[in-house]
């Protein structure tokens, strides 16, 4: 029978923590129930460093819960990184690895159809949201955006689909070999290859707490999102420099013409139009361009990408050395 982890990465969630550990409780038991799943199977919190009482939740759960296990990072390594940490840290123990959100905003019950993918021989199995109808407007469009953008770019993702996925074993195992820094999951797994399919189900409103990916935060993980998987933003830059060049030897040439034909000389606002516009164009390529160079600067730090300080699993080996 295959042991299921479902892991869940969690920073400053101390209002939903007993709630999800409730009903991710009750479909563990509820999969053990049906056969589907090991009995000693179980869900994975991972502490990204909270600020609140987070972690106190978790050890007090899985001291009394045999279906609660806890991981504490040393710090906050933002959600790809503790998601990451935890599926590690899963695979050592698990077949299957599910990995949700702590908010309650996927459906634990779709969780069930993962597995049944599972067994009939995917390996990868994405959730898909179906409809945004809980999103605002403004968090629906921006998404959409985002999606299309990376899309146009040459990077791979699923259009709908966050990080609710079910992984077997040898799918993290695979994941593990790749090494970067710059962590942007829902583009990696994709590149992985084995068998995949997808889920769908209905996202609802975070069940209590706040977001923590504000705008700030949604903008910059968009942009490492692009530039972590996709070159094309350089080759770009380099096509728009052609073209100006192109477009400077065309008013080159009527310059000359119109001065041979004895017309007044373009004059003072165009000159400096253009020395604005092209300066712009400049400082934007060369900042993305820069983007890109400290890409490499962290990868080749080869920094860990996160640190254990604790593990609480039930009867198996101690990983906290
Ligand atoms: N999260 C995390 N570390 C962080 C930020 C978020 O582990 O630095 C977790 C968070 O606890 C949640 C998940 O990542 O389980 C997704 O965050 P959230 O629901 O706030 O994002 P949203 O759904 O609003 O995009
Ligand atoms: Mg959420």
């Amino acid at each position: 029978m295959d042991r299921l982890a479902i892991v869940v990465p969690c920073y400053n969630e101390e209002a939903v923590f007993p709630e999800t550990a409730k009903r991710l409780t009750q479909v563990l038991q509820d999969l053990i129930k049906k056969g589907k799943i090991a009995e000693n199977s179980f869900a994975l919190f991972v502490n990204d460093g909270s600020k609140d009482k987070t972690w106190e939740l978790i050890a007090a759960e899985y001291h009394q819960n045999p279906y609660v296990s806890g991981l504490k990072l040393a710090g906050n390594v933002g959600h790809q990184n503790a998601l990451l940490a935890g599926l590690m840290t899963a695979k050592e123990m698990a077949d299957i690895t599910v990995s949700i959100d702590a908010d309650l905003q996927d459906d634990v019950n779709v969780i069930e159809e993962m597995v049944d993918r599972y067994h009939e021989g995917f390996d990868i199995v994405y959730g898909v949201r179906s409809e945004r109808k809980t999103d605002t407007a403004f968090k629906k469009w921006t998404a959409q955006a985002f999606y299309k953008l990376m899309h146009a770019m040459g990077a791979k993702s699923v259009y709908n689909h966050a990080d609710f996925r079910l992984m077997s074993k040898r799918a993290v195992e695979a994941l593990s070999q790749y090494k970067e820094r710059n962590l942007f999951l829902r583009g990696l797994v994709p590149l992985i290859g084995y068998n995949t399919t997808t889920v769908y189900y209905k996202r609802s409103e975070r069940f209590a707490g706040e977001s923590k990916y504000p705008l700030k935060k949604m903008l910059s993980f968009a942009f490492d999102g692009i530039t972590s998987f996709s070159i094309r933003p350089i080759t770009l830059i380099a096509m728009l420099g052609l073209i100006i060049i192109l477009l400077s030897i065309g008013a080159a040439i009527y310059t000359l013409i119109s001065f041979c034909l004895g017309h007044a000389a373009p004059g003072w606002a165009s000159i400096m139009l253009s020395i604005w516009f092209l300066g712009g164009v400049q400082l934007l390529s060369i900042g993305l361009i820069g983007q890109y160079i400290g890409k490499v600067y962290i990868e080749v730090k080869e920094r860990p990408r996160y640190n254990i300080e604790t593990v609480l699993t039930h009867n198996t080996t101690d990983l906290s050395r």
